[in-house]
């Protein structure tokens, strides 16, 4: 007898699920239900249809019903919700929500993919009209229309995190004023602070007015436009105000049907996909996942881990064992001009895990310095001081900040080391790459700091250092002119050979330049002279990060 899948969810994980199922089973029932009127839709595309990029919106429709009824045989039903679960009897309970009947449909295994809803907290006036969220086609159709407004006015989005920042650039491209409000001293909370300072730089450049450590109190109607009330007293008029401050997953059903929530909140399944309940499966982000690294619990609400986890329960349901093997929280967000890009643990993340770890900085250019359009990746490795394992990668940049996450992504999930990156051989001509790519550099310099060629110092030690050590600036005088840290000794490189004996013997030297390279071979200069010196890791680039 063929079996009957029942799928909650018809978009990220869901769609996925349901058209592999088909592959894998021609005869299996299977039936999706979504509660909106749109079913594989491409939410992460939402902001890029307000900002204008996707100029025509019916390209966010990836499938319909008809299309999936006709390419897959399934049967799609949207405006459907699914009120409850019964475990016992293998049945939901289900409710069309333009008719305004209720029913239910019996299943064999059933998948929920209902996603996160973007979080609400209990603010006074949050349920003003013109305060918004950004999910769905719907709620990218009334942004839509208030942008469209004469006069409509500033626009604030409250939180910097991806679809904050999406939106903030989304705004600006439809010439708004656009004021960005966020709670932490940084924008991208999984980022680093010194790697944000660079997206601060980018939105202040492109005239979004950052509002950092500062919290919205209270939403108030000003004849019929809004008025913020923020933490430090100030109040912002403006037309319209976009909540984008984190998901929350969508529980309920699991909740209420008794099974089991996962520490952080997530519906906790098994690396199959399965709940508690063997014939219940769930993906997407609703499900609380493993860090490929740390191995801590999480939420990581991401497309690329949702869709996997779709097609993994369906090969189980299928009797095809399939595994989800942890999520390392590869992601990437556009931010004007610069991309950020992450992947694996951040140092904060690390710090809290209480996981040892080193790390470099390098600046390289994205491609051969000589061929026009090249620009600087600021790149951050954390590794293994033991046995120089990858940890986590973070990148800033204009060009290539993509494929050089992506292949410490894959780096990472292969188990490999900074040695391996010191010899990936990967493309290269002069518009694409450099002889050395970025990815070897970090590896260089990460690799000479395990093997002892060189100590690493950081920024941390410089703000703290002490009377035996002293610091040196090995840039050139010009350099030196446009900007140093306090108390540095300048000794241009190409001159310290001739000025060693300026130096004390009895001191440590912290040696620095612009971005780590000119440091590393003053290091080695002085290290074979007998000196005690270490490098500052990145130079003054990093530096004026951090201090940012
Ligand atoms: P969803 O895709 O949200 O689908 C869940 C569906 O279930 C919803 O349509 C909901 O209506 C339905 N549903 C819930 N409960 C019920 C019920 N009881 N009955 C019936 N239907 C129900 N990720 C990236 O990796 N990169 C990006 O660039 C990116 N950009 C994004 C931009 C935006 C604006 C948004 C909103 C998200 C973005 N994401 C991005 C996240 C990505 O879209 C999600 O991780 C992914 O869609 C999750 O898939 P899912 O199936 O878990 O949930």
């Amino acid at each position: 007898m063929s079996k009957r899948v029942l799928i909650v969810g018809g978009v990220g994980g869901g769609a996925s699920a349901a058209a592999r199922l088909r592959r894998l089973d021609e005869d299996a029932e299977i039936l999706v239900f979504e509660r909106g009127p749109f079913i594989s839709f491409a939410n992460c595309g939402l902001p890029y249809h307000i900002g204008g990029q996707i100029s025509e919106r019916k390209r966010l429709l990836i499938q319909t019903p008809e299309s999936m009824h006709a390419r897959f045989n399934i049967d799609v039903r949207v405006f459907t919700e699914v009120i409850s679960i019964n475990r016992e009897k293998k049945t939901l309970k289900i409710k069309d929500l333009q008719a305004g009947t209720e029913y239910h449909e019996v299943y064999d295994a059933l998948v929920l993919s209902p996603g996160a809803e973007p979080a609400r907290p209990p603010i006074k006036g949050i349920d003003h009209p013109r305060v918004k969220t950004l999910r769905s086609i719907p709620d990218m159709d009334a942004i839509k229309r208030l942008i469209a407004e004469e006069d409509m006015g500033p626009a604030v989005v409250i939180g910097g995190g991806f679809i904050g920042l999406e939106m903030a650039e989304a705004l600006r491209d439809r010439g708004l004023e656009t004021i960005l409000v966020e709670l932490l001293d940084q924008v991208m909370a999984p980022a680093d602070p010194e790697m944000a300072s660079l997206l601060h730089q980018e939105l202040r450049e492109n005239s979004v007015d950052l509002r950092l450590g500062v919290s919205v109190t209270e939403f108030k109607d000003k004849n019929g436009q809004l008025q913020l009330v923020l933490s430090d007293g100030r109040l912002l008029d403006c037309g319209m105000a976009v909540l984008a401050i984190g998901v929350r997953p969508e529980t309920k059903l699991a909740k209420d049907a008794g099974l089991e929530l996962g520490q952080t909140g997530g519906i906790a399944v098994n690396a199959s996909m399965c709940t508690s309940d063997p014939a219940i499966y769930a993906v997407g982000d609703a499900v609380e996942i493993e860090h490929f690294v740390s191995s801590a619990k999480g939420l990581v609400p991401l497309a690329g881990p949702a869709n996997r986890q779709g097609r993994i329960a369906a090969d189980n349901i299928c009797g095809r064992h399939s595994e989800y093997k942890k999520t390392q929280g590869t992601a990437i967000c556009k931010v004007f001009n610069q991309a950020f890009g992450m992947t694996g643990l951040s140092e904060k993340a690390a710090r809290k895990q209480g996981l040892a770890f080193e790390k470099v900085y390098v600046h390289p250019a994205s491609h051969a310095g000589y061929y026009p359009g090249a620009s600087p990746v600021s790149l951050k490795l954390l590794f293994s001081p033991q046995d120089g394992r990858i940890l986590g990668a973070q990148a800033v940049g204009r060009d290539g900040v993509d494929k050089r996450i992506d292949v410490l992504a894959m780096a990472m999930r292969s188990g490999l080391s900074v040695y391996e990156l010191e010899e990936a051989e990967l493309c290269y001509a002069p518009p694409f790459g450099s002889a050395k790519d970025v990815i070897n550099y970090a590896g260089f310099v990460a690799a000479n700091a395990l093997r002892g060629d060189v100590s690493l110092c950081h920024v941390e030690d410089i703000k703290n250092i002490d009377t035996h050590q002293v610091l040196l600036d090995v840039r050139t005088p010009g350099e030196v002119a446009a900007g140093t840290i306090e108390n540095a000794k300048p000794i241009p490189l190409d001159d310290l050979r001739a000025r060693l004996s300026e130096l004390d013997r009895n001191k440590e030297y912290l040696v620095f330049c612009q971005v780590g390279l000119r440091g590393y071979l003053a290091c080695r200069i002085l290290t074979q002279k007998g000196f005690k010196c270490r490098n500052l890791s990145g130079g003054y680039k990093t530096y004026t990060m951090v201090m940012a």
